[in-house]
């Protein structure tokens, strides 16, 4: 049975003290009984990992980073390992995030390297992927979503699969206001899950977490949330509000 998941990627946003408090508000505004059904999850900047670990310190409240870097050590500099993120308590890594697939002019080869490490290092990758306004406009967004996931997922085993989120992020959705409807969301969810089905195992497939992400706030999560097949959302903007964000994970778990 696929339990509700609510991440919060805070991208590069808040400072150090921002960033415990931030996370102390979320903490005091989520009772026990959230997490009996519902998955929490915050990804705060690197720097702010250690501080937010120790402020979410006997919670239920999961921590994540918004990047690794494939190698283990070495003469790579700027770069953070799954060690170094595992050290400070992350359980989860989000990977190949569009910004950094614009910006940083990530590959679907490079995400897959920083999949594989992320698996062989026992932590839990959150793969992101989605199509750009153009591509849906051409109507050739499902090829791109099975580039980005046989690619992404290049020598993932079926095992594997069980400890890996995918998410879904268009991206004319991100940060823009737009989102998906739950209509869209979806049938691209329900695709996604097809695709693990074939490739992987049914049973697999039936137990995957697919998140949404777009523009996801407390007016329109009920609707996404409840949308078949997306089994929570990864937030960005609301993520930072700690009212919204306690709010999208209270409607979560109400679902
Ligand atoms: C994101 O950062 O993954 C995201 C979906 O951002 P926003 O919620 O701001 O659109």
């Amino acid at each position: 049975m696929r339990r509700k998941f609510i991440a919060g990627n805070w991208k590069m946003n808040l400072g150090y003290r921002e960033s415990e408090k931030l996370a102390k508000e979320i903490k005091s505004k989520l009772e026990d009984k959230y997490f009996t059904k519902t998955d929490v999850l915050i990804c705060p900047s690197f720097i702010s990992l250690g501080i937010v670990n120790k402020a979410i310190k006997d919670t239920e409240i999961k921590l994540g980073a918004q990047d690794l870097y494939f190698e283990n050590d070495g003469a790579f500099t700027g770069e953070v390992s799954s060690d170094m993120i595992k050290s400070v308590g992350c359980e989860y890594v989000i990977i190949g995030h569009s910004e950094r697939r614009k910006y940083q002019h990530e590959s679907n080869k490079l995400i897959n390297l920083k999949i594989n490490k992320a698996i062989r290092s026992g932590l839990k990758p959150i793969l992101c992927i989605g199509e750009s306004l153009e591509e849906r406009e051409d109507e050739i967004y499902e090829s791109v979503i099975i580039e980005m996931l046989r690619d992404g997922l290049h020598e993932i085993s079926t095992e594997d699969m069980s400890k890996i989120v995918i998410a879904y992020e268009p991206v004319w959705a991100i940060g823009t206001g737009l989102n998906a409807t739950p209509k869209q969301a979806s049938e691209i969810h329900g695709f996604i899950r097809k695709y693990i089905s074939d490739k992987y195992d049914p049973e697999i497939a039936k137990e995957q977490i697919v998140l949404y992400g777009g523009s996801v706030n407390g007016k329109n999560a009920k609707d996404i949330l409840s949308a078949k097949d997306v089994d929570g959302a990864l937030i960005g903007g609301a993520s930072l509000k700690p009212d919204e964000f306690c709010d999208i994970v209270r409607i979560a778990y109400s679902i």
